[in-house]
């Protein structure tokens, strides 16, 4: 039972953070201050739906190193412009949360120059 959330534990993780970031984007961008604008709403409510949805929710890694990448092209947009606001705004506030995103960076750029390196030969 246990390991069962511990294996959850990153997709609930993320659940909570998403709308805190998307918030921490509305705020500095779109100048709201307690509730979001509709469109960060939308955006919010999108985010979660796929969050819900997704098949890798047991050990998830970020949506950003998914290869199949569920979201539609203006969310995936929205979401990665969300991301390269609020992601070094995070250090500060969630810092665990901020490093695991760059460590998972890195290994996820060394697996596709390893992919790539493989392909060339
Ligand atoms: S982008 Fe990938 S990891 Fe993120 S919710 Fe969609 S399927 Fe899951
Ligand atoms: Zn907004």
């Amino acid at each position: 039972m246990q390991k069962t959330a511990k294996e959850f534990k990153a997709w609930e993780r993320e659940k909570r953070l998403i709308p805190k970031m998307i918030k921490m984007y509305c705020r500095g961008k779109h100048g709201c201050r307690g509730e979001v604008c509709a469109e960060c709403r939308k955006l919010t409510d999108y985010a979660l739906f796929r969050l819900e949805k997704c098949p890798f929710k047991k050990n998830k890694q970020f949506c950003s190193f998914c290869k199949v990448h569920c979201y539609k092209p203006d969310m995936r947009e929205r979401i990665k412009e969300v991301m390269k606001y609020s992601g070094p705004r995070m250090i500060l506030s969630h810092p665990l949360f901020a490093f695991k995103h760059v460590f998972q960076m890195i290994a996820y750029k060394r697996k596709l120059k390893k992919e790539a390196g493989k392909k060339q030969c």
